[in-house]
């Protein structure tokens, strides 16, 4: 039997109306002759509601009493979604992690998996069952406790369920029709993408578009699973929504095919830092150690001689979360009152976003970062830090023209036109 997996999020099965819809969804895949794998979120706000419960008893938590409470949120709609399945007269069960068993790490709150075994579920295919409905966002630890795998983690539980059941596709069913070429919000002209490749879609995600967390596209990359996102509020066929998949599936590719932002940035200067081996590593590792993520990182040796150092110096200017400034200010000083690190003077700027574009095609193609800094220039927009890899050009700017580089980009790069 062919098997799809098809993976709900909380909006869509946030009462019972919509798992009804969605049911009926699952339904339609069933009677195209289809074995169905269906992962559930919790009903919308639920997840966030139970975080909040273990916070107000525990602020210091357990972390493994907070998995036992917040895993619970699936376990609801997994067995409402069967139930309903069986109202319609789908054979349909369902499964809580350890049931299956999801085998996870023991990080609780944030665990990773370990494997699938297929045994319990292909049995009941075997017997008869046509749509197995597992909590998503679980597993259970090597030493027999619920885990979690992190905020987001549904898709990923469905990505690895498509990975070890050798899935024809993983349908992720949001409440947006697909992937865009930017936000909607900030520009109209905004497409809707019929496929995109992992590794542009990897970038997206990371660079903060919220449709997919960003560990299943890497795991869905990996292990080459055809991912699709559609609406679950809409009538969708086959060809509806973002089809995320392997380069080689798209004949056609723009130079660009999205412009991402990141809103909330901040950049951190240390102004003459000196130029000598051992420096770059004296002031990250500390930075590491402290949990800062620490994202674009520039120096650049100044040619002058300052009179009052007597070897070359360089400025070493870094990116963070803007929530995470006040915890890099403080390691830097700890580092400097320790003298690990010398610098006169640290320089911060939280007022900055980073935007960037994405596509394959830069591999084979000149004169991207051209274009966009030209189209940047033209609205008269100073770009502060560039950073760049194979498929993706960043720049650090001021927060205040997000949008009009996100819509000057989206311009440049021609986005409205498929
Ligand atoms: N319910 C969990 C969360 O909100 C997992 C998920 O929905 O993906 O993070
Ligand atoms: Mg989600």
């Amino acid at each position: 039997m062919p098997l799809l997996v098809m993976k709900f999020g909380g909006t869509s099965v946030a009462d019972l109306d919509r798992i009804k819809n969605a049911a009926m969804k699952v339904k339609r895949e069933v009677e195209r002759g289809y074995d169905v794998i269906v992962i559930v979120s919790a009903m919308s706000g639920k997840t966030n509601e139970l975080v909040g419960w273990v916070e107000a008893t525990s602020p210091l938590f357990d972390a493994r009493e907070y998995d036992a409470v917040v895993a619970s949120g699936e376990n609801v709609t997994a067995g409402l979604m069967a139930l309903t399945l069986q109202e319609m007269d789908v054979p349909a069960r369902s499964w809580q992690g350890w049931q299956v068993p999801i085998n996870t790490t023991s990080q609780h709150s944030s665990a990773r998996f370990v494997d699938i075994p297929r045994k319990n579920i292909d049995t009941k295919f075997a017997e008869g069952m046509k749509v197995a409905v597992v909590a998503g966002f679980q597993g259970v630890s090597p030493e027999g406790r619920i885990t979690t795998l992190g905020r987001g983690g549904s898709d990923t539980t469905a990505v690895a369920f498509a990975a070890a059941f050798g899935a024809e596709r993983c349908d992720i069913y949001t409440d947006v029709d697909g992937v865009y070429t930017t936000d909607p919000r900030i520009t109209s002209k905004a497409r809707k993408l019929d496929k995109i490749a992992f590794e542009e879609m990897l970038e997206l995600a990371s660079l903060g578009a919220k449709v997919l967390q960003t560990r299943s596209v890497e795991l869905a990359m990996r292990y080459k699973v055809r991912l699709r996102v559609l609406s679950s509020f809409e009538d969708t066929d086959e060809n509806s929504g973002t089809l995320v998949c392997d380069e080689d599936e798209i004949m056609e590719s723009k130079v660009v095919n999205g412009v991402a932002y990141s809103r909330e940035e901040a950049k951190i200067t240390l102004v003459t830092v000196e130029d000598k081996p051992g420096i770059s590593a004296a002031i990250f590792a500390p930075l590491a150690e402290a949990g800062v993520n620490v994202d674009m990182i520039v120096q650049n040796i100044s040619e002058k001689d300052y009179d009052d150092h007597p070897g070359s110096v360089t400025d070493m200017t870094f990116s963070c979360p803007v929530n995470q400034v006040a915890r890099a200010r403080k390691v830097m000083e700890e580092a400097r009152a320790a003298g690990t690190i010398a610098y006169d003077d640290l320089v911060v700027d939280t007022e900055v976003c980073k935007v960037s574009v994405v596509g394959i095609g830069m591999r084979s193609h000149a004169g991207v970062a051209a274009r966009m800094f030209k189209s940047l220039a033209d609205e008269n927009i100073n770009i502060k830090v560039i950073s760049t890899s194979e498929i993706k050009i960043s720049v650090l700017i001021d927060r205040k023209y997000m949008e009009l580089a996100v819509q000057a980009l989206h311009d440049a790069f021609e986005l409205e036109q498929a």
